[in-house]
């Protein structure tokens, strides 16, 4: 009997291990060759693309997973090469840039993005990243990341530990185990911040070359700090890792490649490149990360300038979009207002206007020239939230003149030769990786076609992208209030079911059906000024939420409780108590 059963799981294990996945009749993606292949059958074996055939050629052997993927696209997983785990992309994670922790201390911060790690894996994956590198993080993160190494519902994830600087911002001086940033002000220093991440096995190494903190003319304080950034290049080198560099002024853009970095992680924002620049990191293999909407998101955050799609209203972590409207409530009037003003300042936002289109001449050019540049979107900052941003950084590379295919080639297989694995994915080819999107609509037609995935391949595991994380009772509750904030109305209806009933608390029916409240909330969200729900506190109980609410409409202030029933992932009743 021991053996018979012994047997079996024998038989059924080695069934998995050789179960090969056939993905029929495709049009590839070809982002090497920057063409489409149709009638394709692409054959993932063991986690790897082991054949890939005219579809009338193959023959499927019955074990066999198939899925047809007739009218569909297969194109390689997406790279973010510029993302921070130990940032959550909402109001409170950057205390240097605005100091709110008497509202939401920097400890709740860092705990949330040490819990949430998981969840920002997955909603990447779910939404067809399959790579994302961590250009500057914590030993925590770094140590942590390699739990989730070759885990199927996890992206591939490369990272450095914490970023070798001269100027470290004072906010973090109190969090020296949770700090992204290693303070060095000598040579000594430099290498030692290489050397104590090494035990953590860092994938690369970062610098954040900061000048003028110094209180030194830029180009000045650029050529002091520069023998402690060759030290950490020199010293990274000699252990065989590559070197990321923040360095957004053509100088120390100039002074990092002169002295052997790898990887620019920013555009260059003050000057347009000069050509024998542009020919130095062509010839030194540098790759570019633009990151073109990042520091908008600050802008635009501080002077409530902010415009999510209905895409990013629906994709982002719900509960870190919200705070982002934090602005217009939080009870410090006078802090508040000064930032507000500050970003709605003629000076702030022309200062923003040309160095954004500084940062995409330079991008055309360099593109233009054959330098290879990553897509990325420096996720995890004020206003750049996780995984929505993506769409939003393609659109801006898109205005920058790239064209489709450039951009494609710059989100997958670019990504990869930032750490030379071009062989290893980024490209649907026999011998890579399955880490793959299985697409409804050609992404060359329309790079928004990238969002509408029908299955995520990673690691040779096929998902169905909504099982890879599934929606709280909170976070269905939360994306209907971020979305009436925003007054979308096709954002603001998605969270609740097609028959939903809306009650005024007890058994007074105002709305049935999603039609009917669209009419009546798509008028107020035109005509009511000042239009303003904040959030005062939320008890989530099972399949409800009992959110408590003041909401502004135009002079007058409203206190409510809302309770959401949630049925089968949607908001399926709803009772207002005034
Ligand atoms: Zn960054």
């Amino acid at each position: 009997m021991k053996t018979a059963l012994l047997t079996i799981i024998t038989l059924v294990t080695s069934i998995a291990m050789c179960a090969q996945t056939y993905v029929t009749n495709v049009t590839i993606v070809d982002v090497e060759k920057q063409k489409m292949i149709s009638n394709q059958t692409v054959v993932i074996t063991k986690g790897l693309i082991s054949n890939i055939q005219s579809s009338k050629n193959i023959k499927i052997p019955e074990n066999a997973t198939v899925i047809d993927g007739t009218g569909k696209y297969l194109a390689p997983g997406l790279t973010d090469a510029h993302i921070h785990f130990s940032q959550n992309g909402g109001l409170y994670t950057r205390p240097d840039a605005i100091d709110l922790r008497k509202f939401t201390p920097y400890e709740e911060e860092i705990t949330i993005s040490k819990t949430k790690m998981e969840d920002k894996l997955r909603r990447y994956l779910k939404n067809g990243i399959t790579t994302v590198f961590d250009v500057g993080s914590t030993l925590y993160f770094l140590e942590k990341s390699k739990a989730f190494k070759g885990k199927d519902f996890a992206p591939t994830i490369y990272m450095t530990g914490p970023l070798s600087t001269t100027y470290r911002p004072k906010v973090y001086e109190n969090f020296p185990d949770d700090t992204p940033f290693a303070l060095t002000q000598t040579i000594e220093d430099g290498i030692k911040s290489v050397q104590d991440q090494l035990p953590f096995k860092p994938d690369f190494i970062k610098i954040w070359y900061i000048v003028g903190a110094d209180g030194l003319a830029i180009e000045e304080s650029a050529r002091k700090n520069l023998p402690i950034v060759k030290a950490i290049i020199d010293e990274a080198h000699k252990n065989n890792l590559k070197v990321a560099v923040h360095a957004t002024q053509r100088i120390t853009a100039q002074l990092a490649v002169e002295n052997g970095a790898d990887f620019l992680v920013h555009s260059v924002d003050d000057e347009i490149l000069k050509p024998d620049f542009v020919q130095l990191m062509k010839k030194n293999k540098v790759v570019l990360c633009p990151t073109l909407i990042v520091h908008g998101g600050y802008v635009n955050t501080f002077g409530q300038n902010l415009n999510f799609s209905s895409y990013e209203l629906k994709t982002a972590e719900p509960q870190q979009l919200g705070t982002l409207l934090d602005v217009k409530h939080l009870s410090d009037t006078k802090l508040v207002n000064a930032y507000k003003a500050q970003g709605n300042s003629k000076q702030m936002l022309t200062g923003l206007k040309v160095s954004d289109s500084i940062s995409m001449v330079n991008l055309k050019m360099l593109s233009d020239a054959g330098v290879t540049i990553a897509t990325g979107t420096d996720a995890g900052n004020i206003g750049t939230l996780h995984v929505s941003s993506y769409q939003a950084e393609l659109k801006a590379m898109h205005a920058s003149g790239m064209s489709n295919w450039q951009i494609l080639v710059a989100s997958t297989i670019n990504g990869a030769k930032i750490l030379d694995k071009e062989k290893e994915f980024g490209s649907v080819a026999v011998g890579k990786k399955a880490n793959l999107i299985l697409l409804d609509a050609s992404p060359i037609d329309d790079l928004e076609n990238l969002t509408k995935i029908d299955k995520v391949i990673n690691n040779g595991t096929v998902f169905n992208p909504e099982h890879l994380l599934k929606d709280k009772p909170e976070d269905l509750a939360q994306r209907q209030l971020n979305a009436y904030n925003f007054r979308n109305i096709d954002a603001f209806l998605e969270p609740y079911a097609d028959d939903v009933e809306v009650y005024s608390f007890p058994d007074q029916l105002q709305f049935k059906g999603k039609e009917a409240m669209r009419k009546g909330y798509a008028q107020m969200f035109e005509n009511t000024p000042n239009l303003h729900c904040e959030l005062v506190s939320r008890i989530v109980q099972g399949n409800t939420v009992i959110d408590q609410e003041r909401v502004q409409m135009g002079n007058r202030v409203l206190e409510a409780i809302a309770i959401y029933h949630i049925e089968n992932g949607k908001i399926k009743k709803v009772y207002f108590m005034q």
